[in-house]
């Protein structure tokens, strides 16, 4: 069986770099046109393919896992690769997020802790399955997401395509629980260790204590 992803990862890669090669400020549509040559981000090409990924995100419709990675594979040889894939994670996240209901979106923000934190917890495993084939579980006072077929697994040089997961994992956190602590790649295929590994300190993470 093909492997597929959903199709708001290739989307939020894309998103990316659109908005890094968009230039800041206003230009005259001379100059952006000139632009458009240069940069990728700005091609009609991408254009059509966020479209296309769009409209597969609101049908709810899945996207092949190799297609993905050659799309971060694009992004891998860019010298701002690090920075394209952060901001696609943070993308994915704050898409993912929009898809929690606004109730209870309302009750992780006014709720303690007690409560809130294992209601944020599910939600948090939810959109790691569903958006990054991830799994999440809890460890003492420590988010785990295991991505064991990461898309942007050697796309760059080190571990820089894994700046992606961790991004999305910050900011999934961020959104959830109020937090922004550190987060560690623990494990890494990169490494041969068998599967890609993040750890999130959410302790804390208490908003009805965060002024
Ligand atoms: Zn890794």
């Amino acid at each position: 069986m093909l492997a597929t992803v959903d199709a708001l990862l290739p989307l939020s890669l894309l998103e990316a770099v659109r908005d890094v090669d968009t230039p800041e400020g206003l230009l005259d549509a001379e100059f952006v046109d000139e632009l458009r040559n240069k940069r990728f981000g700005l091609s009609d090409t991408v254009y059509t393919q966020i479209q296309r990924y769009t409209e597969a995100v609101r049908r709810n419709h899945r996207t092949g896992q190799d297609e993905t990675i050659a799309l971060a594979r694009l992004i891998g040889r860019r010298p701002d690769a690090e920075a394209v894939l952060r901001a696609a994670g943070r993308f994915l996240a704050r898409e993912a997020y929009m898809t929690v209901s606004p109730v209870t979106r309302g009750v992780l923000k006014v709720m303690p802790s007690m409560i809130s934190r294992p209601l944020a917890f599910r939600k948090t495993r939810r959109i790691a399955q569903r958006y990054l084939n991830g799994t999440v579980r809890r460890v003492g006072q420590f988010v785990l997401l295991e991505v064991p077929r990461s898309v942007t697994l050697g796309v760059a040089p080190g571990s820089t395509g894994c700046a992606f997961y961790e991004s999305s994992l910050r900011e999934v956190l961020r959104l959830l629980v109020g937090v922004t602590g550190a987060v560690e790649h623990t494990r890494c295929e990169g490494r041969q260790e068998g599967s890609c590994e993040w750890r999130a300190d959410w302790r804390g993470a208490d908003r009805s204590h965060a002024g």
